[in-house]
């Protein structure tokens, strides 16, 4: 049995209302929701920060300093979304650790009561028309429990570039605990940009009917996107049980679900695979894809619930 195991709350609202990006009509949207400038520990200022990320062609990037929020107008223009958000850092409810919350679409000058909760935060921050992403589970040192115990997060970091500096970028294995045990969440790749090289390598691709905050905000609570170091996904779907993926050139393609239910697919030689099928078990719960390419950067779709776990009363 494990100390100080906490018992898991009940979601208030259940996200298994993922939709399925590469069935929805809609553009995409390159963007990076986890990033840091001078008004914090980054290195450059937003002016700089904003630059970089629009000359590189995203259209989309959140402004996420630790514990303080900057005025994005200015930066804002028809082709370039800039989301308003913090970096807050709540204790954990039974443990010394903190919780590195993400909370986007915030207005300027937003702060929180002094010694407020996790729960609190997140209430806060969705009254303020704002959502929350739980980041970094790995770098936190976090399993199960810690993403069990809070509710109201819309999706977590399954890719935190910043991370990578200490071998724990990704949060892959954090993430199937919570979907297997039911917690159907959606995950993102992001940079948490601060300073040298965690910047462009981790990104996430929304579809949404335009460049507004509305839509992007409705696309992450749906699970609206896809996220990548590199590999591009065309198609990921499910139909008459047997699951289709098309991508960029890939040395690897995984169907991952619960427990020991999926597929991996390797590439023969050169040969490397633009497209794999997998034929779904009765018993799957969930399917993701997961594609690395050979430079062996990865990308991952978003699950496909096909049989929600019911819960124990
Ligand atoms: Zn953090
Ligand atoms: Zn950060």
């Amino acid at each position: 049995m494990v100390k100080n195991m906490i018992k898991a709350i009940r979601p208030k609202e259940h996200a298994g209302d993922l939709v399925n990006p590469f069935q929805q009509s809609g553009k995409w949207f390159k963007a990076n929701f986890h990033t840091h400038t001078t008004a914090s520990d980054g290195n450059v200022s937003l002016e700089i920060r904003a630059q970089q990320y629009r000359d590189r062609g995203y259209s989309i990037l959140a402004v996420t300093d630790h514990d303080v929020t900057s005025d994005v107008s200015a930066f804002c223009e028809k082709d370039f979304l800039v989301i308003s958000g913090m970096e807050t850092h709540p204790p954990c409810p039974f443990e010394s650790e903190l919780y590195h919350l993400v909370c986007l679409n915030i207005p300027t000058g937003f702060s929180f009561p002094e010694n407020c909760s996790v729960e609190t935060r997140i209430d806060l921050v969705k009254k303020a028309s704002g959502e929350v992403i739980l980041a970094h589970p790995y770098w936190n040192g976090f399993n199960i429990n810690h993403l069990l115990a809070i509710d109201g997060y819309i999706g977590i970091e399954v890719y935190n570039a910043t991370a990578s500096k200490i071998g724990k970028a990704c949060s892959s294995v954090q993430w199937d605990d919570l979907l297997t045990y039911g917690r159907y969440l959606p995950a993102m790749a992001v940079d948490d940009a601060h300073q040298g090289r965690d910047i462009f390598m981790g990104w996430t691709m929304i579809k949404a009917r335009s460049l507004s905050i509305r839509s992007v905000l409705n696309a992450l609570r749906t699970g609206c996107y896809y996220s990548s170091c590199g590999p591009i996904i065309e198609s990921f779907m499910i139909k008459d049980k047997v699951a289709f993926i098309r991508c960029s050139p890939a040395v690897e393609i995984h169907f991952i679900a619960q427990k020991y239910f999926g597929r991996s697919f390797y590439a023969d030689g050169e040969k490397e695979m633009v497209s794999g099928r997998y034929e779904v078990p009765d018993e799957v719960q969930y399917l993701r894809a997961e594609v690395v390419d050979r430079s062996g950067n990865r990308a991952w779709t978003n699950p496909i619930i096909l049989k929600a776990k019911s819960r124990k009363k």
